[in-house]
């Protein structure tokens, strides 16, 4: 039977009311790229990240000057009506400015600690205690987050040193991801004796590579039942950036593996933040994990079809139910589920348009000006003239209307 796999089971956390892992639908998270202390930047570009449906998102939290700006980013968010849950990003000195600015560890959600710059020799124990010992005090959960690029260095060194010392050694990849996946493991081991529940750990093991990413998800997730943070880090630029992402999320996700995801992409300069929540939002829905918006199925487009009739309409209906769906969610439940085809010939017009909710086949070139609609596998019209694209979009409204209107729940009560 076509589908993924079952997924994992993985203890559930709450962050800020969202659930990560317990069966909870996969979250789509990101993170910012402002600077923390810039305050009125930093709301902003959290507004728009949880516009566009970011469930969580993480902020630097660096230097004094961030964590003083951390509550009042809180503050201004509720009062603002976001009230999506902050995670504060910690590196060296996160220990510090967690004990010095209390309501920067209040107004949290998460904490974030990479156990590769908690710090050094007898000093990484103690750091990473007191943040462990923090998140217990503020009732917080963390995100034990590996990165390949600031990977624990003596942990490695000795994986290594064992790894040559052993009859038949593995290659250098595999030695890089163990100690990958050790320190993840190790370090929750640690959180746990000092007294944080499983209910209050994610981890998470990212590399760069999207072979390397999938084998070191799939071992980790063998291992444990934390719950996951699936990301590709450094994915790169564009559709670079997004083909990889996907490719290596998308693996892990059909087998079962991941409870929450963030796609790292690289904005062009000046670029919008907001892509890598919608690449996250579009890999879930592609593949069946969760239903944002309606789908929108159109045609590429080829020589049958010269004119660009087909791809505005398509473009524009696209546009029109996503602007439409903050107030449409409320007004119409269940309208994420619509299909909607458009397609530029009747080639696969007819036929794709059957599949759909509601579907238009506008004529290619050469064919009869005349652009069937099909509502339910069924032919309801023929559309004609200069104005099709206005005539769908109302045929569009009435049967949303019809199939998740109240008067359709009026005649189901
Ligand atoms: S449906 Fe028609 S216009 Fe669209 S890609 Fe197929 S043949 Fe080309």
């Amino acid at each position: 039977m076509a589908g993924p796999a079952m997924r994992r089971q993985a203890v559930g956390v709450n962050v800020g009311g969202v659930m990560v892992g317990g069966g909870a639908p996969i979250v789509v998270q990101s993170m910012t790229n402002t600077d923390t202390a810039d305050i009125e930047a930093t709301v902003r570009q959290v507004m728009a990240l949880a516009r566009a449906g970011s469930e969580i998102v993480r902020i630097t939290v660096d230097r004094d000057e961030a964590a003083a700006a951390v509550p009042i980013i809180r503050d201004r968010l509720a009062v603002l009506g976001h009230d999506v849950p902050l995670v504060g990003d910690f590196h060296y000195i996160g220990h510090k400015l967690l004990t010095d600015h209390p309501a920067c560890a209040d107004a949290l959600a998460k904490y974030r600690i990479n156990p590769g710059n908690v710090g050094f020799k007898a000093k990484r124990d103690t750091q990473f205690s007191t943040l462990i010992e923090l998140a217990l005090k503020y009732d917080k959960p963390v995100r034990i987050g590996v990165n390949w690029g600031s990977l624990d260095e003596e942990l490695l060194t000795r994986l290594m040193d064992e790894n040559a010392a052993a009859g038949s050694p593995l290659g250098a990849a595999a030695v890089q991801r163990e100690a990958i996946i050790q320190s993840a493991l190790l370090s929750a081991q640690r959180a746990e004796e000092i007294g944080l529940g499983r209910d209050k750990i994610i981890l998470s093991t990212k590399v760069s590579d999207v072979q390397h990413l999938i084998a070191v998800y799939q071992d980790l997730a063998a291992r444990c039942d934390y719950a996951l943070h699936l990301g590709l880090t450094e994915a790169g630029m564009g559709t670079k950036g997004v083909v990889a992402s996907s490719a290596a999320l998308g693996i892990l996700l059909q087998q079962g593996i991941g409870d929450t995801i963030r796609i790292s992409l690289t904005p062009e300069p000046g670029g919008d933040r907001t892509t890598e929540v919608k690449v996250a939002r579009e890999l879930l829905q592609t593949m069946g994990f969760r239903q944002f918006v309606p789908t929108v199925a159109a045609c590429p487009g080829c020589g049958r079809t010269t004119s660009t009739t087909f791809q505005t309409l398509a473009q524009d209906i696209e546009e029109h139910l996503s602007r439409s769906m903050p107030e449409w969610k409320e007004r119409y439940p269940g309208v994420e589920t619509l299909s909607v085809a458009v397609m530029g010939c009747i080639v696969n017009g007819p036929g794709e348009s059957k599949h759909a909710n509601i579907g238009i086949s506008l004529p290619g070139t050469g064919e009869t000006p005349a652009a069937p609609v099909f509502v339910d596998g069924q032919k309801v019209a023929t559309l004609r003239g200069a104005d099709v694209a206005e005539q769908f979009k109302l045929m569009v409204a009435d049967y949303i209307e019809k199939k998740f209107g109240a008067g359709k729940r009026d005649a189901a009560e």
